[in-house]
């Protein structure tokens, strides 16, 4: 990826980097009752920059408290009124476009150009939440003469929005404007691996005029100040996007406050090639969809099932391709994968890697590259004769590491890409009409592309089955999610009702 002539020469660490990052509660930057905090590294040298307020149920009381203040304001607020505070929330992240990519570039170790986009998606995000309530309208139902019932919707409450480590910024902005823009108020927080763009939502959220108390934002470990706001008696609403053992304990954490969830979890999606398919475009769309956002994709492509007469060719080129992607420091125009998030992670990627070696053929990578001495790196790593019983076609790696298979036919591609707890993706590469439908329709997952890498329309409805996830966000879906919909039947003529205890 050449740089872009107009982008400015980035530097590797940001300027106006913050060394210690509170929470938002109230519309106050405010330290942690306890005073406690945590430090944060970035995951090319992986030695603190920062340390970030570590919050827990204190801190999380007094952000739905402010939430609930703010609450009935916001509720009230015009459609209209809610959609140009949106648009300026959007303005606000826009006007910021740089600095946000390079703080969420220098903290995650997103490749700097592939940041960016997740900026301008950020922004969009709002844009389109802002669209969506000014062209809402309630149903209505006339039945005949009879009677006529209509919807209302009402904002659920404080909305409890829990964000994982991956694309950190553009995924709070996925929840922050459809909640906002349905009037709740809401707790974010944040992945605490990751805090650093969440720090400009401050500066974001008041020049936008965002009353305070609507927002809050409340950093620290899942287990404390998440579990805290998934165990509030006062957040009736948790929107999580995260890994399936932490969305399972959720779930179980909920059930007896009876809690309406949101569960975005893992995948391990898989590529579905026929012989027939456009292989240039199915090559690129493989690459891009697994080793992009350093395979810290929620959507990845991870499993590539290839038609048997493909399958040598095919395995070949993506390990040669993979070869070549070019690793190295986020903040380089150049680099197509950067630095794993953190060493754990990184530690965790490796481990399935070498477990790899023993399961399957490693054909590329496997390895940090060599002019990467320090830093969380690992070379695009391709495994082919991958069995459906190894780990690595099992479990989410979350890292760049593909499993490749191959297939001898329809049926045995739709078994081998349903093979797995997952299913939240998947992609289809045929140019037989009707196969492509067949096989989108067999495939057991939330969402399917056929001859397309992850391209979405925010319209469409958003998430997985299995263990991939409950429920759908996106568009409709989102509006249906943070509100509460109720049915008024209106009588228009005289109802008949059966006369019990009348005289005889
Ligand atoms: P994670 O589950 O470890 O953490 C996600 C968030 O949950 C973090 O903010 C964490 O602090 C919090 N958390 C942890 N324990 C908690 C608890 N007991 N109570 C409340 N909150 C708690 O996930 P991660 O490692 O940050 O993210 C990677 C995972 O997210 C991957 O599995 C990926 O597939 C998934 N993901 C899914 C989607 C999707 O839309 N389906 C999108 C992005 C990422």
């Amino acid at each position: 990826m050449a740089p872009a002539p107009s982008q400015p020469p980035v530097s590797a660490s940001p300027d106006g980097l913050p060394q210690h990052i509170p929470h938002w509660i109230g519309g106050e930057a405010v330290e942690s009752v306890t005073g406690r905090s945590f430090p944060v590294a970035d995951p090319v040298t992986n030695t603190p920059y920062a340390q970030a307020a570590a919050g827990d149920e204190k801190d999380v009381e007094r952000a739905v408290l402010a939430a609930q203040h703010a609450f009935p304001a916001w509720a009230k607020l015009g459609n209209r009124e809610r959609a140009t505070i949106l648009n300026r929330i959007a303005d606000a992240i826009e006007s910021r476009h740089e600095k946000l990519a390079q703080f969420e570039s220098y903290d995650s170790g997103l490749p700097i150009t592939q940041a960016r986009g997740q900026a301008r998606r950020a922004a969009e995000n709002f844009r389109y939440f802002a669209d969506v309530i000014v062209a809402l309208h309630e149903e209505a139902f006339r039945v005949g003469e009879s009677q006529l019932n209509y919807v209302v919707r009402t904002p659920v409450g404080v909305a409890g929005l829990i964000t994982p480590w991956n694309t950190p910024f553009m995924l709070e902005s996925w929840k922050l404007a459809p909640a906002l823009a349905s009037g709740c108020p809401l707790v974010l927080k944040p992945a605490e691996w990751t805090p650093l763009s969440a720090s400009l939502w401050p500066d974001i959220l008041t020049e936008a005029g965002v009353p305070d108390g609507v927002v809050n934002i409340v950093h620290g470990i899942g287990e404390e100040a998440g579990q805290a706001l998934v165990d509030h008696p006062d957040v009736p609403l948790i929107s999580f996007t995260g890994s399936t053992t932490t969305g399972r304990h959720i779930v179980r954490s909920t059930a007896d406050q009876l809690k309406t969830v949101s569960m975005e979890l893992g995948g391990k999606s898989p590529v579905v090639i026929f012989a027939d398919a456009d292989i240039e475009a199915a090559l690129d769309s493989v690459v891009f969809g697994v080793f992009s956002l350093n395979g810290e994709r929620c959507t990845a492509g991870s499993r590539v099932l290839v038609e048997r007469s493909l399958y040598e060719k095919f395995a070949a080129r993506l390990a040669e391709r993979a070869d070549r992607v070019k690793v190295g420091p986020p903040s380089d125009p150049a680099t197509e994968v950067g630095a794993l998030v953190h060493p754990e992670h990184y530690a965790r990627v490796l481990d399935f890697v070498e477990t790899g070696r023993k399961e399957a053929r490693l054909v590329a990578g496997g390895t940090r590259p060599a002019h990467l001495p320090e830093g969380n790196y690992l070379q695009p790593t391709v495994f082919i004769d991958v069995d459906r019983t190894a780990r690595i076609f099992q479990e989410e790696i979350f890292g760049p590491v593909v499993a490749v298979a191959p297939f001898d036919d329809e049926a045995e591609a739709i078994d081998l890409a349903n093979a797995t707890p997952y299913g939240l993706a998947a992609y289809i590469w045929t140019n037989d009409l009707k196969r492509g439908h067949r096989v989108a329709h067999a495939v057991e997952s939330g969402m399917v592309w056929i001859n397309s890498h992850n391209v979405r329309d925010l319209r469409t409805p958003f998430g997985g089955v299995k263990a991939s996830g409950l429920g759908r966000e996106g568009g409709a879906h989102s509006i249906d999610f943070y509100t509460e919909s109720k049915i008024v039947h209106v009588a228009m003529g005289d109802v008949h009702t059966p006369r019990f205890g009348g005289p005889a």
